[in-house]
């Protein structure tokens, strides 16, 4: 069955005062008190002072500002979660269409099905899941929006076991760029199911997601503390990817946060903090993590039984807004030059400095490479250089360095997560959607979005 809903009122509002006048949620804007905190976003690098927030309550709300956006040729901005990398959903002078209110939730446990407003976080909705001992693939961090997270892709802590948030997506409710809501399925407008299944925010706007849920509920989940030397590096992708599918390794370069199970001595020490969640028999957890202990002994660690959402206290640092910038690229293999490459970088890093090491494999790589428009399932490694600053003046250090070790590693690139990709222009968007994944991508804007209205995103061009 097609289900389309058109909100389309008989002419948009002129101007601001009649447009919040319309709205059933709220419009915020410059003068308001709300405005500041509004407007913040993650990457406080990006940060932009739009022209005004409309905090969307419902699928009409959203129609309505695109109708208003539209006929008074202002440009629009998506925000979910706040998270983008790039800062794609704010900018100056934008109309932030936000979608952070459409907060419902609701489960069926008996079919394993969930239905989210595009508003919740990873965190909230892996909260209400594991209610049921139940949960949906999302990230690493809790804070990150699901609608951002889902659109690109979705790469985290399940991805080995259950793959990523879009293989578990059933169906989505989307405002089009004519402002007409639209359900989307495997039978339902297949092409645009397709499409938003890694082709990121360029299809219109997404006000709920449904999908699958699987059994999962104590874990092991932590972190070893192992030297990051060269030879720990290289044992990494070898054991992370022969494990058991229910155990899936985010590895982090950085200095020890004085964390307790670590001894005092070690913290501020350079290591390869190896966080990981073993999604079965904790028992059965510790004999997968025993292999990265062999290689070096850990300055420290932490294993430990835990409901399934515990493991985002592990990340909810990463909620901190600060400016930020990063590079990263998927590979086959990390090879003894690229770990060269990142030893020697780190030897001489600025402060706020990170590399963090994904090991994919699994539930995530089966799927066929054309069958959503993530198209990167055989990828091995993700390798993200991560830096931060606080003030201004580390921003050129911390960027320089960034690139440079970036550049030792992108000769050996297989691609790159969109969902990762800061403003790095047409060409990397490209690396993003390889084969004819771009191509589709394009045919496919040209029908929902022909004037290329959501263009504040990794743009795909109509075709
Ligand atoms: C600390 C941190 C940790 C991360 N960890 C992971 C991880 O483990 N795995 C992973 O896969 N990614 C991860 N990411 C990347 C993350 O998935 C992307 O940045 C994602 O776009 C953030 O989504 P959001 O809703 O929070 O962001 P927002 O900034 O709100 O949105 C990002 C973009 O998504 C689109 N968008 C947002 N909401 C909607 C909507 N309702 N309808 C249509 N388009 C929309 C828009 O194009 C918008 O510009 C991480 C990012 C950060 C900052």
């Amino acid at each position: 069955m097609d289900a389309a809903v058109s909100f389309r009122i008989a002419a948009a509002p002129a101007d601001l005062t009649t447009f919040a006048a319309c709205l059933r949620g709220t419009l915020v804007r410059p003068d308001d008190a709300a405005f500041e905190e509004d407007r913040q976003i993650w990457n406080a690098a990006a940060q932009g002072t739009p022209l005004a927030i409309v905090r969307a309550a419902d699928s009409g709300d959203v129609a309505t500002a695109i109708d208003f956006a539209r006929s008074n040729d202002i440009e629009i901005a998506v925000r979910s979660g706040g998270h983008s990398l790039a800062g794609y959903s704010s900018g100056d002078g934008v109309l932030v269409i936000d979608t952070r209110d459409l907060r419902g939730f609701h489960i069926d446990p008996d079919r394993r099905l969930a239905w989210a407003g595009a508003g919740l976080t990873a965190g909230e909705y892996t909260a209400a899941a594991a209610a049921h001992g139940l949960a949906t693939p999302f990230g690493d961090t809790g804070s990150v929006g699901i609608a951002g997270l889902t659109l690109g892709g979705g790469i985290g802590w399940l991805a080995r076991k259950h793959g990523l948030a879009i293989d578990a997506l059933v169906e989505a409710e989307v405002v089009t760029a004519d402002g007409v809501l639209v359900t989307t399925s495997e039978t339902q407008h297949p092409d645009l199911f397709w499409a938003i299944r890694g082709g990121g925010g360029n299809f219109g706007i997404i006000t709920r997601f449904t999908y699958r849920l699987y059994p999962v509920e104590q874990i092991l989940g932590g972190a070893l503390f192992l030297p990051p030397t060269r030879d720990v590096l290289r044992s990494l992708v070898p054991i992370a990817a022969s494990a058991p599918e229910e155990l899936t390794t985010i590895g982090f370069i950085m200095p020890i946060p004085p964390v307790p199970f670590v001894a005092d001595e070690h913290h501020g020490k350079l290591s390869l903090v190896l966080m990981f969640v073993y999604a079965g028999d904790p028992d059965a957890g510790h004999a997968a993590i025993a292999p990265f202990r062999a290689v070096a002994t850990p300055f420290g660690e932490a294993a430990m039984p835990m409901p399934y959402p515990g493991i985002y206290e592990f990340t909810a640092e990463g909620a901190t807004r600060h400016p930020n910038t990063t590079r990263s690229v998927f590979m086959d293999v990390l090879d003894d030059g690229s770990v060269d490459a990142i030893v020697d970088a780190l030897a001489d890093a600025p402060p706020m400095s990170m590399v963090q090491i994904r090991v994919f494999g699994g539930a995530m790589g089966r799927v066929s490479s054309d069958a959503t428009a993530f198209a990167h399932r055989d990828a091995s490694v993700m390798v993200s250089i991560m830096s931060g600053f606080m003030e201004s003046e580390m921003a050129e250090a911390a960027t320089a360095w960034n690139r440079s070790l970036f550049a030792a590693l992108e000769p050996k690139a297989t691609g790159v997560y969109a969902n990762f990709l800061e403003d790095e222009g047409d060409e990397r968007v490209r690396v993003a959607y390889p084969g004819d994944t771009y191509e589709r991508l394009a045919r496919i804007k040209r029908r929902y979005d022909p004037a290329n209205i959501f263009h504040r995103n990794q743009n795909i061009r109509p075709a």
